[in-house]
């Protein structure tokens, strides 16, 4: 049985950043978890140079797989959040890839199509709306997967109540977890919960490209990526590097945020990914106890703002607590409340996703030739 002492041994061997230093005092190694014969580890890498730091994420695997006992071995490369950036929601765009002129998209083998849910800011009920759209599309009958790249703020291992960490197969591919007939991967297997982390430029390319290929997806006719919010560098980022079949944006019904919601829509035309629509969540408020509605946020906006920008409409999920009480019990309500009226608006939805997509969002695009500003 492999111990932390054996594997900080082999690393010692290791040289760090500076290409000199070892690795283990060169402040670089950011997190080291041990699951029987399996090794986590987390290296802390510069943003700026993050390229640079693959080659010495590859040399850290090398050394912990040679040791007896390791039959598989995962090091990601991530950084301490930068001083300063306000908690929980990312910062300003950093300096991040420039001219990413015809970049490789990836797709995934046996993946049909791949869609993003993304939103203009964080806690629109982004990640929720994921889910659940997920296991609406699973009800019709689609084999489907989510991936969770919410990078500043992993939701899924919440949503569904998962707590492990993905087992690693054969040749260094992790086996997605599974919840009500979903395939999951998060980042949020992959990080301490309470870790600060912020993956910037090359390295949310990597992070992305390893839970993309390096996870055992199977034939999906459908993988939901839950982005991360905004419209930043990270976001423009992954929706350039994944082949994205569409993308379904959620806002609340009020003007800021639909402000946020415009951005997104700009993001994914620039980047060629069509739109697939927008959700209202929050929409209207029904009082458990006297069942009045009440519009908190106003009601409508995102409606009317899909038809301004002649993208369609989606469909609204009320603000309602049961939504938020199983959300945040690992019960997703599609999942477990199944013929109740939110199930119902969530799988009106996830059916109009599916028509739209079934309706000629190309499953494989070519790579446009972007520049960002
Ligand atoms: P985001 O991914 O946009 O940050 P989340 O999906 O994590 O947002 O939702 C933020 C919070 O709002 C969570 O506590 C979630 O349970 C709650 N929430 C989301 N949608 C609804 C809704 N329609 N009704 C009630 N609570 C909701």
């Amino acid at each position: 049985m492999v111990t932390e002492k054996d594997v900080l041994a082999a690393l010692a061997r290791v040289p760090g950043p500076d290409g000199r230093t070892p690795i283990t005092q060169s402040g670089a190694l950011s997190g080291l978890s041990i699951q029987g014969a399996k090794v986590y580890l987390s290296l802390a890498a510069d943003p700026s140079r993050a390229a640079a730091a693959e080659p010495m994420r590859k040399a850290v695997e090398a050394a912990v797989k040679a040791l007896p006992g390791v039959e598989a071995v995962l090091a990601t490369l991530t950084a301490e959040r930068a001083p300063g950036a306000a908690g929980g929601s990312p910062g300003p765009a950093a300096p991040g890839p420039r001219a990413t002129a015809a970049t490789a998209r990836a797709g995934v083998p046996g993946v049909k199509r791949i869609i993003a849910v993304a939103s203009g800011k964080g806690g629109v009920g982004k990640s929720t709306t994921a889910a659940n759209l997920a296991l609406g599309l699973a009800a019709r009958g689609l084999k489907v997967g989510v991936l969770d790249a919410d990078i500043y703020g992993p939701s899924m291992p919440k949503l569904f109540g998962l707590r492990e960490k993905p087992e690693i197969l054969e040749g260094k591919i992790m086996k997605p977890l599974e919840r009500y007939g979903l395939k999951i991967m998060s980042i949020g297997f992959l990080i301490e919960d309470e870790t600060p982390v912020i993956w910037r430029g090359p390295m949310v390319m990597s992070a992305l490209q390893q839970m993309l290929r390096e996870v055992a997806w199977g034939d999906l006719d459908v993988l939901v990526v839950d982005m991360p919010p905004g419209t930043g560098d990270a976001q423009l980022t992954m929706a350039q590097a994944v082949a994205l079949a569409g993308a379904v944006i959620v806002s609340t019904p009020q003007d800021l945020a639909l402000i946020d919601a415009r951005r997104g829509i700009a993001m994914f035309n620039r980047t060629d990914v069509p739109v697939l629509g927008i959700v209202e969540n929050m929409s209207t408020f029904i009082c458990p106890h006297c069942g009045g509605r009440s519009d908190i946020f106003g009601h409508g906006g995102a409606r009317d703002e899909a038809a301004r920008l002649g993208v369609p409409f989606l469909g609204e999920v009320p603000l309602d607590m049961e939504i938020r009480e199983k959300s945040d019990a690992g019960l997703p309500v599609v999942a477990t409340a199944p013929d109740g009226p939110h199930a119902q608006a969530y799988k009106a939805i996830a059916d109009q996703v599916w028509a739209g997509l079934e309706g000629g969002a190309a499953s494989a695009r070519p790579a446009p030739k972007i520049v960002i500003e």
